[in-house]
């Protein structure tokens, strides 16, 4: 019996995800979601997955793209393995990293970071010019961006928060969930508010419902810190 499912799905018209989805909800997933930008002339990626998710993401761009199109840049959330291990097929395929300093210093590929974020800033990327927000907490340099795709505001979290509203995996060096709570406080207040979520592991087309109920998790004392399996939130009220 299978525990995993790759799939791609095109959530808008221009913005896609390629990942797996757990079948069984105690598989481990060694690749997180990839979401892919495909614009005019050229491409975006957040995150590169773990290895095993080039070839789809490859053939959604040849498809809905163009073959000769390229993603000009990753958008790493942190350095995590099933995020950054992927980086080796996408920069031969002719992209750049961008990543904080910390996750650039603590990064699990093979490949090193090629542009550096120190700060919150809204980066000029050609076509994109997405907006890097420092929100540490899953790790001390994880980092969110915000961009509309499709008259929607996206925000892309990593695995600051889970979609149940939930912690993501707690046993990385540096891991606080304080820090967690004060960046989802800082995501919660910008302006205009997010429409879609879209986290390391899944998608949430309320993005202000599910912060609300990400901070009420915490401040009700109600989030599990977990490492080894995955505890279910979804059921827990707020
Ligand atoms: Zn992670």
């Amino acid at each position: 019996m299978p525990y995993l499912r790759l799939f791609c799905e095109q959530l808008s018209d221009h913005l896609f995800v390629v990942g797996q989805e757990r079948l069984d909800p105690k598989a481990f997933s060694s690749d997180c979601h990839v979401y892919l930008i495909i614009g005019q002339d050229s491409a975006l990626a957040v995150d590169a997955g773990g290895g095993h998710l080039w070839p789809y993401v490859r053939a959604t761009l040849d498809l809905h793209g163009s073959p000769e199109m390229i993603i000009t840049h990753v958008l790493l959330t942190h350095g995590h393995g099933d995020h950054a291990r992927g980086l080796v097929e996408f920069e031969h395929g002719g992209a750049l990293t961008v990543s904080s300093v910390y996750a650039a210093e603590h990064l699990d590929s093979e490949e090193d970071a090629d542009f550096l974020l120190h700060h919150d800033e809204v980066l000029d990327l050609g076509e994109f010019q997405p907006e890097a927000i420092m929100t540490p907490g899953h790790t001390p340099g994880s980092v969110s961006y915000r961009l509309t795709v499709d008259d929607r505001v996206c925000l892309f979290t990593g695995d600051l928060i889970q979609i149940d509203g939930g912690l993501g995996w707690c046993g990385a060096e540096g891991f606080d969930q304080a820090q967690v709570l004060q960046s989802l406080k800082k995501l919660a207040a910008l302006t205009p508010p997010a429409d879609w979520l879209l986290a390391g592991h899944g998608v949430h087309r309320d993005a202000e419902a599910l912060l609300r109920r990400a901070i009420a998790l915490s401040e009700r004392d109600k989030w599990v810190v977990w490492t080894d399996d995955r505890p279910d939130l979804s059921a827990v009220e707020v």
